[in-house]
């Protein structure tokens, strides 16, 4: 599924890198082995390398088509980037534009940026390399950032933040891909609930970053939830107490988790995590004991 409906709106999926990525052993904090072992058949090979375990994953973009506005939705790793806290995204030179350009696209066209959260993997295409200086990659675009990421990744603000999780792995990309869009004043900064277009809302939902938010499109009666890292994984919507390792608030991550798969239950929305690979998007079940995926397409 590389583009959808929803109502009037229509979204279009860019993919950046596809690939296996670590074991839920090693990539959930909470992982429980025989949890692990009465869930693993239910989740497809789309998913999950059922002889390695390797969960499939992708870094991916959604372009959202609403109110007549062109919406980017997380912007991945970008390219030339320097990562050394995590070298699957260092450096990567992939043909992202080309791939946003054919699906019809040109930089210049996307009015709203909109970061789910903070992240090395959210930020990478707000800016691209030109003649050795970060640039605005979408240089007519408003960046939609979330207020308390803002402040949490700044290195300027480290030494507020003692207990944070992700400092290793997200090294660098707050000078390279936030920074240089704050000091341009192409920023615009949110707190709390806000609708960033008529039927696209965007929720705070904290606990893997500080600011994490949530996207709602909804269109005459149909609803997407592009919901980020809130989960990065099937296994945790039947599982949903795992978090990842880069969760910066357990306790938050989970109840955001719980709160999201709730309401997309209730909704009959289209849920869209960041990380999926298979269909890229499901639906969600209420269980009496918790939660199943759906197709989300029928
Ligand atoms: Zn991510």
């Amino acid at each position: 599924m590389d583009a959808f409906t929803v109502g009037t709106a229509r979204v279009t999926r860019i993919e950046e890198w596809g690939g296996a990525f670590l074991t839920p052993e090693l990539l959930f904090a909470g992982f429980d082995a025989d949890r692990y072992a009465a869930t693993r058949e239910a989740i497809s090979p789309a998913y999950l390398d059922h002889a390695t375990d390797a969960i499939q994953a992708r870094i991916q973009s959604w372009v959202i088509e609403a109110d007549g506005r062109i919406i980017l939705f997380d912007t991945g790793c970008g390219n030339h980037k320097l990562r050394p806290g995590i070298p699957v995204f260092d450096n990567l030179n992939t043909d992202f534009l080309a791939r946003l350009a054919a699906a019809g696209f040109a930089p210049d066209a996307i009015d709203l940026v909109v970061c789910s959260h903070l992240h090395v993997d959210h930020v990478g295409w707000n800016t691209m390399l030109v003649e050795g200086e970060w640039q605005p990659t979408f240089a007519n675009a408003c960046y939609v950032f979330p207020a308390p990421d803002v402040e949490y990744w700044d290195p300027d603000n480290r030494h507020k933040f003692p207990d944070m999780v992700g400092e290793t792995v997200n090294q660098g990309f707050f000078d390279d891909s936030v920074r240089p869009i704050l000091d341009r004043g192409l920023a615009r900064i949110v707190s709390g609930s806000v609708e960033i277009a008529d039927g696209v809302r965007l929720d705070p939902n904290p606990g893997h970053t500080p600011g994490c938010q949530t996207l709602t499109l909804s269109s005459r009666g149909e609803t997407a939830m592009f919901v980020g890292d809130v989960l990065h994984h099937p296994l945790q919507i039947l599982n949903p107490d795992w978090n990842s390792i880069f969760c910066e608030d357990a306790g938050q991550a989970r109840a955001a988790r719980r709160h999201v798969l709730a309401r997309a239950a209730a909704e009959d929305a289209i849920l869209v995590p960041a990380h999926f690979a298979g269909d890229h998007a499901v639906r969600i079940a209420a269980t009496p004991d918790g939660f199943r995926a759906l197709p989300a397409f029928a």
